[in-house]
């Protein structure tokens, strides 16, 4: 069980582990400046008793021999007015990561405990610093892989989203008066509901969840990325249009082994919007052509797929196999013809062989690739323009998106308990308590210790 009532210090390396210029531990709780107190001498070899809130020391950092572990500067942040909420110390030293441990290892030594992960941050939601959504941004931030989808996190540690749940969330308390009122003067009852008030601010809420439930399809995708899964028969270029790909944009930032052997996948980002790419290459040689294929390993990617790369090679046109995948594709809109080889001249060309959309492209000389691109962030995204700019604020996560549907769903049925003419005061307001609950438990207004326990555990140690 964590320790939810912060009566810990606590401590941890803030700084990435490694060789950084500087390396920072950071203590929270009431023992931190006792810690500070004990460990710190100044220039001159000193004991320091007094520090001033938010001011830099330098000295060194002694332990419990006395002997100096190294040169450091110090800051002491009293609470409330720090990120936690309680005392803070800082103590940024030299770096090397054998230092940075034997600083942090003095400093349990005298009391504090290692912090779990996302410890930092839950003490700054618990002691009101910071609401869960903005906690969550934290994370979201941290593992952000793109421009946008830190741009979007950011927007929510700014506390955006949260403003827009807070506002949803008034609106629906007024409609919830109204309601009461109508409980506490039951003659009036009929006229209190049916004047079109609370059904008018209702709605009203309603609008905004659903305006913000539309924003989850393209929030998901910033954050996870865009799947393309890349098929076609062997030999057209699969292989090479990845290879291509990743040239193009030089920015690779994972490389995820495949769930299969013969499947690879890679992370890169195009145009801000990361894009993971499944080449279902590899596929065994087989005299059976449906075999050769792999349609069922394909299928698979292609299923999971955002977008569908269709290769063929222009250079041969359209074969007896490369009927066949369309076969297997047939019916679905995702799908981006991709015309590969154009160096050595197309046989057939856009437009001539399928509705789907295509690009002409030569995955040798990198013709038509930035085109392909474009093309895939054009598909999938509802929102492009507004996207890529990361002005807006958009849903990314799902336990959001599941609680605006829960507070969407209740607030549906109030309003048609309102139309279908009657419906007791105190039944729409257990609705309506409903959708408030929902949409507290964003930002945790309403919170349980669980549901805490999930999130927070997601953290870093250190955050
Ligand atoms: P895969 O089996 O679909 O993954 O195809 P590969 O990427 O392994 O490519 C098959 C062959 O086609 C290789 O010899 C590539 O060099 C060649 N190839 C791929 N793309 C092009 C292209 O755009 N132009 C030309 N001339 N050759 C290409
Ligand atoms: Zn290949």
């Amino acid at each position: 069980m964590r320790d939810y009532l912060c009566e810990d210090t606590i401590a941890a390396i803030g700084t990435p582990i490694g060789r950084g210029a500087i390396g920072i531990v950071r203590i929270s709780g009431k023992d931190s400046l006792r810690i500070l107190q004990e460990m710190f001498r100044t220039k001159s070899g000193e004991r320091k008793e007094h520090f001033d809130s938010r001011k830099m020391y330098y000295g060194v950092v002694v332990d419990s021999s006395g002997e100096p572990i190294d040169e450091v500067l110090t800051v002491y942040m009293r609470a409330p007015k720090t990120f936690t909420g309680e005392d803070i110390v800082e103590i940024h030293s030299h770096g090397g990561i054998v230092v940075v441990r034997k600083i942090l290892r003095e400093v349990l030594r005298r009391g504090a405990r290692l912090a779990e992960p996302g410890e930092f941050t839950m003490r700054a939601f618990i002691h009101g610093k910071i609401d869960l959504v903005q906690a969550e941004a934290i994370n979201e931030l941290i593992n952000a892989t793109s421009e946008v989808s830190a741009k979007v996190a950011l927007k929510h540690l700014e506390g955006e989203l949260s403003k827009k749940i807070k506002l949803l969330r008034d609106k629906l308390l007024e409609a919830k008066a109204y309601i009461e009122a109508a409980v506490d003067f039951p003659e009036e009852e009929v006229e209190i509901i049916e004047s079109g008030e609370v059904k008018r601010r209702i709605q009203e809420v309603l609008n905004g969840i659903e305006k913000l439930l539309s924003t989850y399809r393209d929030g998901r995708i910033i954050k996870e990325g865009i799947k393309v899964a890349i098929v076609g028969r062997p030999n057209v270029g699969k292989s090479s249009l990845l290879n291509a790909i990743l040239q193009e944009e030089r920015a690779i930032v994972t490389e995820v082994p495949g769930t299969t052997r013969d499947i690879i996948e890679e992370t890169v980002t195009l145009e801000g919007v990361p894009i993971r790419l499944i080449d279902t290459a590899g596929i065994r040689e087989s005299s059976d052509v449906v075999e050769r294929i792999g349609i069922e390993r394909s299928l698979r990617s292609i299923e999971r797929a955002d977008v569908i790369l269709f290769v063929i090679d222009g250079s041969c046109g359209f074969t007896e196999e490369d009927l066949k995948v369309s076969e297997m594709l047939r019916g679905k809109e995702n799908v981006i013809l991709v015309l590969n080889k154009k160096d050595l001249g197309l046989k057939v060309k856009c437009g001539e062989v399928s509705d789907w959309r295509c690009v002409e492209i030569s995955a040798k000389s990198g013709e038509g690739i930035k085109e392909l691109a474009t093309e895939i962030v054009n598909m999938v995204l509802l929102d492009p323009e507004t996207v890529l700019k990361g002005d807006d604020v958009l849903i990314t996560s799902e336990r959001h998106r599941e609680l605006l549907e829960k507070a969407r769903d209740s607030l549906i049925k109030v309003v048609n308990s309102i139309e279908a003419g009657f419906e007791s005061p105190e039944f729409l307001s257990m609705d309506i308590d409903a959708a408030l609950n929902a949409l507290g438990e964003i930002v945790g207004q309403v919170t349980t210790e669980d549901m805490l326990d999930i999130i927070f555990s997601r953290f870093c140690i250190g955050k």
